[in-house]
């Protein structure tokens, strides 16, 4: 069965997108740990980070680090964490989470609720960091 990650990617499910290429996907995390918590996943579904292809990891690292960097200019922080689990979903992702303390990667803490309105206008927020990037 198709991952929920793979159901966002073929548009199956919304999600909150802030960049896409041709092989990766950055989407705002729905129970985020902060404002503009990010995970950022190849299109593939392979469930491990670790078993990727060379190529689609090193690409995701790119793609993961060009997020960053826009999610930074926009998301008030110290910097943007990054951290792998993957004990939820069986789809290789890389989250993208703005701290100020390393308490902001404790994901045993209660998540944040945001309502959609406030999602959109963080993704755009990002989208618009990342345009400024490309240019
Ligand atoms: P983990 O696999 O432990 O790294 O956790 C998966 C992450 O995906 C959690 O932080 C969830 O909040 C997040 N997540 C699960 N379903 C969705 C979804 N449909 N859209 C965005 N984020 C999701």
């Amino acid at each position: 069965m198709a991952s929920i990650f793979s159901k966002i990617v073929a548009g199956e499910i919304p999600a909150y997108k802030v960049a896409e290429t041709t092989g990766f996907l950055a989407f705002l995390d729905i129970n985020p740990l902060a404002e503009g918590h990010v995970l950022v996943i190849p299109k593939k579904e392979v469930d491990e980070l670790f078993d990727l292809d060379d190529e689609t990891y090193t690409g995701l690292q790119i793609f993961a680090k060009i997020v960053a960097t826009g999610m930074k200019k926009v998301l008030p922080c110290k910097r943007i964490g990054v951290t792998v689990i993957g004990l939820e979903v069986p789809h290789a992702h890389i989250h993208l989470i703005p701290i100020n303390g390393v308490n902001d990667m404790n994901f045993t803490k209660p998540k944040l609720k945001f309502t959609p309105e406030e999602f959109s206008a963080t993704a755009e927020k990002i989208k618009a960091a990342l345009r400024t990037t490309e240019g």
